[in-house]
Formats: structure tokens, C-alpha cells, sequence
């Protein structure tokens, strides 16, 4: 499937299974697919935030990747495409990647509505930002619902 689109950019979420489970987010900007690895998954609850490791680039092409990683290999285990959808920054929102700071919009097929990815430290290649819904229509509290208990599926294959 081709996920790339001319219009507008799109994200995909891809949940990797290794030694650590753990969620790829990213962002296409300029090009490439900016990343950032979630251990604990994109969360619905606007009071709960995300560490979100940043990661490198990939290319555009590795949105719509999934299958097995072989043993020995970087990342080896198996990786599915959780979301994908297009993303597009908000008005009078912060959208600076440089400064930390991106404010957007995304239109998936599971996560909706408008989220916040914040810097909090730079450490050495390894950034670490959080990943914090913003409230709105699409937010909803995570001891009522967790998306990644209720949808665990490849928005691909199943
Ligand atoms: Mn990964």
C-alpha cells in the first residue's frame, strides 16, 4: 500500500515489537519521516504524557513497512503499521522543530484531533520529548478507555 500522499503529509504510528514493545511515531516534515519512539504508546487522556524518545529519520517509504525485523538485525522483531493518517499544524499553535515545540493536528484512522510534542531535554542523539493530547472532542479519559487495549491491530491487515 502507498501511504505517501501529495497533498497533505501523513504519520504513521508503527508498534514495534522487541525486546521492548514499544510505538514509532512519525511525522513526515521536509521530506522525511521525523521519529520518535513511545514506550508506553499515544495516549487519549489529556493529563497524561508521553515520553517520547527521538529517534532517527527514516524515509518515507518505511511508513507503510511491516513484517519481521530479522535477529542480529537493529530493531529485530515485528513490526506492524498501528495508525496512519495525515497531520497538519494548527493555527496559532507552536510548529518549530528546533525550539521543541509542535502543535498538530492528526486525522488517522485511530487517533484524531489536536496533540502537543514537547522537548524536555536534550541528551546527546537521543532527545527526549513528550507527547501530550490536547483536550478536545477526540480526548477521553484513560480509566475509562485505553485505545491501545481496545484497538491493537494493523490498521493494514486487519
Ligand atoms: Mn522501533
Amino acid at each position: 500500500m502507498n501511504l505517501i500522499s501529495n497533498s497533505e503529509p501523513i504519520f504513521v504510528v508503527q508498534k514495534h515489537a522487541t525486546l521492548h514493545l514499544h510505538y514509532d511515531f512519525r511525522l513526515a516534515i521536509d521530506g522525511v519521516l521525523k521519529s520518535w519512539a513511545i514506550p508506553k504508546g499515544p495516549c487519549l487522556d489529556s493529563k497524561i504524557k508521553r515520553l517520547a524518545v527521538e529517534v532517527e529519520d527514516h524515509p518515507l517509504e518505511y511508513a507503510s513497512f511491516e513484517g519481521i525485523i530479522p535477529k542480529g538485525q537493529y530493531g529485530a522483531g515485528s513490526v506492524i503499521v498501528w495508525d496512519y493518517g495525515h497531520w497538519s499544524s494548527i493555527k496559532n499553535l507552536p510548529f518549530n522543530l528546533s525550539k521543541g515545540h509542535l502543535s498538530f493536528n492528526l486525522q488517522g484512522k485511530k487517533l484524531q484531533g489536536s496533540w502537543n510534542l514537547i522537548r524536555i531535554q536534550k541528551i546527546r542523539d537521543k532527545p527526549q520529548w513528550l507527547l501530550i493530547k490536547i483536550n478536545d472532542e477526540f480526548s477521553r479519559p484513560l480509566t475509562e478507555y485505553d485505545i491501545l487495549i481496545d484497538k491493537p491491530e494493523s490498521v493494514l491487515t486487519s
